[in-house]
């Protein structure tokens, strides 16, 4: 390949890869967007400026070396890219589908920021990885030592998976305990095959296994396995439990059948994903198929959502949103995807109650409009009297956003310190809890947050595991 010059920006415009049409694409959960060609991989790269204070990588939560995997791109040294690529981040194929780019490297990308539109970083990185399995690049994990200490990880979302990864390639014995059938947690059961096809997160799963990672699945901690015995189990743990309680819709009428958690709704369909046999999807319980579908709420869950109601078959798909299209917190690019494909998005609205006898048959909505800002600077939705009008709907999805169960009594272990929102409190940079040994990382300490986080504290706690173990290692040899 001919080698691709770099600074091409001014000459060479933005280009996402092909992305499928809605017509087509609402018909089912494969991925929207298809993958570069070699040549169009590296004539995109070329267009970085290779900045000498790169805004891309101090906004990637890994600090992933961007220029200059791109610039390897671009020169055709493909391998290379990924070995760097890879040196950061666990899963960059993963990222590089899902990450909220706009919000984090390409949204501070300099020619973003001089009109040229940013490079599409994202793209690269799940183009560089998809190409390095293809390849056989992706090497199994074969530590070079074994060693006797064992760790072990509750919870196999992004952030138990990334620190069973590097605990393993230092040669621990890693094993991984979760209340669902498969790894993967929200990658696996809540974020939608059409942002994240489930081969990308299993082939992950599989990479583990035969590292020798133990998977002990449908073991639901506090319940199936009492978290002391864990205790004694292991010789450090990681609670890596992510957040799973959904915030409440308080209005009257909720209690209805036919209004139903964000979570569920996705999960089930996830599930059917798999092959799986879901009554709730076959009872039409959680299945939109042929309903007037109402989802409330703005953020990526909410997207998720209406998008998967358009793939199930619902005849007509609403969001109900608060605040206005410039002040939703989800990701904008999502927000036109799900407008290409039909969805009805209601700014400044939210709902007051619901109606209907024994089932949901309408949605209370009162129409809102921006007020003075608040404490944060963040415009306040205020109520417009008199301009309340009835939705009529068969299903309500809704997706208000999650909070941390209560670990402290639902384990039956008071002595761990939480936060006054319930998450786990750990250092910030050892991720280390207040009792000797155990570890966490990912949503279970930050909230609701993004794969790329529970990644970065992941490793970062991993890190830090193998600190202590060696430590106490060295304490009980002297
Ligand atoms: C619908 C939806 C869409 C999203 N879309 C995106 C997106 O596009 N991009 C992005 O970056 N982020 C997205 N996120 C957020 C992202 O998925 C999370 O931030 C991330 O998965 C958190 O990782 P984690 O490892 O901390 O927790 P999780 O992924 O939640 O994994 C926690 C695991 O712990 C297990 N567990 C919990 N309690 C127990 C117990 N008592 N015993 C045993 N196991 C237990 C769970 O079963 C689960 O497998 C989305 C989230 C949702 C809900
Ligand atoms: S990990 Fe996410 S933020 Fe970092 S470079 Fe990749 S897509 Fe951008």
């Amino acid at each position: 390949m001919a080698k691709q010059q770099m600074l091409q920006f001014v000459t060479v415009g933005k280009e996402m890869p092909s992305k499928r049409p809605p017509e087509l694409r609402a018909k089912d959960f494969h991925e929207i967007y298809g993958e570069f060609s070699d040549p169009k991989a590296a004539e995109q790269s070329g267009r970085c400026s290779q900045c000498g204070v790169p805004y891309c990588q101090a906004h990637c939560p890994l600090s992933n070396n961007i220029p200059d995997w791109l610039r390897m791109t671009a020169e055709g040294r493909l391998q290379e890219a990924y070995d760097l690529s890879q040196a950061t981040n666990t899963f960059p194929e993963i990222c590089g589908r899902i990450c909220p780019q706009d919000r984090l490297c390409e949204g501070n990308c300099v020619i973003e920021q001089s009109g040229h539109g940013t490079v599409t970083i994202g793209s690269v990185e799940k183009y560089i990885t998809d190409t390095a399995w293809e390849q056989g690049w992706v090497k199994p994990i074969r530590p070079a030592v074994e060693r006797e200490e064992s760790v072990g990880i509750v919870g196999a979302g992004p952030a138990g998976l990334a620190a069973a990864d590097r605990l393993r390639r230092m040669g621990f014995k890693v094993t991984i305990y979760d209340k669902y059938d498969r790894a993967g947690g929200l990658m696996t059961y809540g974020i939608p095959g059409f942002k994240l096809e489930k081969p990308v997160v299993m082939r992950r799963y599989e990479q583990l296994v035969d590292g020798g990672v133990e998977f002990v699945m449908n073991c639901r901690i506090g319940d199936a396995m009492d978290f002391a015995a864990l205790r004694g189990k292991h010789d450090a743990l990681l609670i890596a439990t992510g957040v799973y309680k959904a915030r409440d819709i308080k209005a009257p009428g909720v209690g209805l059948k036919g209004i139903v958690q964000a979570l569920d709704y996705l999960t089930a369909s996830n599930r059917q994903s798999f092959g799986d046999s879901v009554p709730e999807i076959e009872s039409g319980e959680l299945n939109a198929d042929g309903k007037r579908v109402v989802v409330i709420g703005g953020g990526d869950t909410a997207m998720d959502c209406v998008r998967t109601a358009i793939r199930q078959g619902a005849v007509s798909v609403k969001c109900l949103y608060r605040r206005d299209r410039a002040n939703m917190p989800g990701s904008q690019r999502e927000t036109q995807n799900a407008e290409e494909e039909g969805v009805e998005f209601v700014w400044l609205s939210a709902p007051k109650g619901f109606v209907g006898e024994g089932a949901v048959t309408g949605v209370m909505v009162q129409r809102m409009r921006l007020g003075p800002p608040d404490a944060t600077g963040r415009q306040m939705p205020e109520l417009i009297e008199g301009a309340d009008y009835v939705e009529d709907v068969d299903i309500v999805i809704t997706a208000l956003g999650f909070e941390p169960e209560e670990i402290p009594t639902l384990w039956n272990v008071p002595d761990l310190e939480v936060t006054r929102w319930g998450t786990v409190k750990a250092d910030f940079r050892t991720h280390a809890t207040n009792l000797p040994g155990v570890y966490a990382a990912g949503d279970i300490v930050r909230g609701a947050s993004l794969v790329v986080w529970a990644i970065r504290d992941g490793r970062e706690a991993a890190d830090s595991i193998a600190d202590y173990l060696s430590q106490s290692a060295r304490v009980a040899a002297e």
